[in-house]
């Protein structure tokens, strides 16, 4: 059966065998779990492969596994052809996953396949959002196969939801099922494609809309500045802004020692930064949002951290970060969201995320699509900063917004015969004192 949905995918990509560049024969195709992989052999030498379809980050480093030997080449860095190889290692042994298959067939003839299974959260967000523009084409049926932590993002515009039971960490292994699943799914299409879903999807504010209908991005540009401004403290214990204390500085400690004084290193830091911006700017509140609650913060920052995330939790924070003038966190999938619907994002990158810089961030570029109202309004600093740099650079924020805008696109306007705004004379000093 799985042959028939080959013939009906059509691949049109062409791979030549790395042992001896002879032409690929494609046999089969699996879904497998993060990859979707081709069963082909090679037409001179006849070495059986899997082929990673171009879809997700095989499109970055296509990859190609053989049979008997295991052996992978690939054009790209190491680590995803080195996780394939081991995700293909586990096909005797797959784990064991409950498929559920919800929605309906809107009758289309053509069906497209958007596979968000991976083994790390952000990727699993970025291909549901890649995924949603099919979604509003009336002429194609969307399947979505996710798993199950990500599977609230997925809205109703979908038409079949393939939700696969397994967690994170199942990812990166051949899931058990999930290839009948799918397969029995397109049964009934004459048409099926592949989604890309690349890396890094260019979405827009119809994307955004899909998934929280209800809630408007945060105006970040000529919004009002009375009343109170809200700055997220994105907080994980896995991953800390410990500040100018380094781990590095710490390493002839036990490991546990060296967590809890950077957990109590990220703490101080954040009392500092609302300390620091409230002293400037009063109508300020601060609210924490994160896993994990080792360490309790200082009663002026509203905590809303949580040792469990559950649907209703994501939702409640898509809430808050759309609340958000400004968010703050150390580089990371959870910034993903928060960058999405928040004002203004402060990203702090260590240095060994530098290849990554930008992959959490969410911008929507039909809304901020001059480059330098972005530069002002995504921050990215090393994390080694303290909180004093933070805390300029919100009070920078919350100040200079306003100068900014004015500066770099309303006198754009100008005709040269006339200010643009009121003005308001006043009287800079007195010259004989
Ligand atoms: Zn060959």
């Amino acid at each position: 059966m799985s042959a028939s949905i080959l013939s009906r995918l059509n691949p049109s990509f062409e791979a030549s065998c790395p042992r001896c560049d002879g032409a690929l024969v494609y046999d089969d195709i699996h879904f497998a779990g993060t990859p979707i992989l081709v069963e082909c052999h090679c037409s001179q030498c006849h070495v059986a492969y899997l082929l990673d379809w171009p879809a997700g980050h095989a499109l970055l480093y296509p990859t190609i596994v053989e049979v008997e030997t295991g052996v992978a080449h690939s054009d790209g860095r190491e680590w995803y052809p080195r996780l394939l190889r081991r995700l293909i290692a586990t096909r005797e042994h797959p784990t064991a996953a409950r498929t559920d298959v919800r929605g309906h067939s809107s009758g289309n003839s053509t069906a497209i396949v958007v596979n968000c299974i991976d083994f790390l959260y952000g990727h699993c967000v970025l291909k549901v959002l890649s995924g949603l523009r099919y979604a509003r084409d009336p002429d194609v049926d969307v399947v979505m196969v996710v798993q199950k932590n990500v599977s609230w993002l997925v809205p109703s515009t979908v038409d079949i939801v393939i939700e696969v039971n397994v967690p994170l960490s199942g990812g990166d292994t051949w899931i058990a099922g999930l290839d009948s699943a799918v397969t029995s799914v397109v049964e009934g299409y004459e048409f099926v494609q592949i989604a890309p879903t690349p890396s890094q999807p260019y979405l827009t504010n119809d994307d955004l809309a899909d998934i929280a209908p209800r809630l408007a991005p945060s105006a970040f540009w000529n919004s009002p500045n009375a009343g109170l401004h809200q700055i997220a403290l994105l907080l994980r214990e896995d991953r800390l802004w410990s500040g100018r204390r380094r781990a590095g500085a710490l390493r002839l400690l036990p490991r546990d020692l060296t967590h809890q004084l950077m957990v109590r290193a990220q703490t101080r830091n954040c009392a500092n930064v609302v300390r620091q911006v409230q002293r400037r700017c009063p109508n300020v509140q601060f609210v924490a949002i994160g896993l994990g609650r080792s360490h309790p913060l200082p009663t002026s920052i509203r905590d809303l951290r949580t040792t469990t995330i559950t649907q209703d939790t994501e939702r409640d924070w898509l809430t808050e970060y759309a609340r958000s003038r400004v968010v703050v966190g150390v580089h990371g999938s959870h910034m993903l969201l928060p960058s999405a619907f928040a004002g203004a994002v402060i990203d702090l990158l260590p240095p060994h995320k530098l290849p990554n810089i930008a992959q959490d961030l969410i911008v929507i570029s039909s809304t901020e699509p001059e480059p330098k109202l972005s530069l002002f309004r995504y921050r990215i600093l090393p994390d080694n900063v303290g909180a004093d740099v933070v805390s300029e650079v919100i009070v920078s924020l919350l100040e200079d917004a306003d100068f900014h805008y004015v500066n770099m696109i309303r006198n754009r306007s100008a005709t040269g015969v006339e200010w643009l705004r009121p003005i308001v004379w006043r009287r800079l000093d007195d010259p004989a004192a």
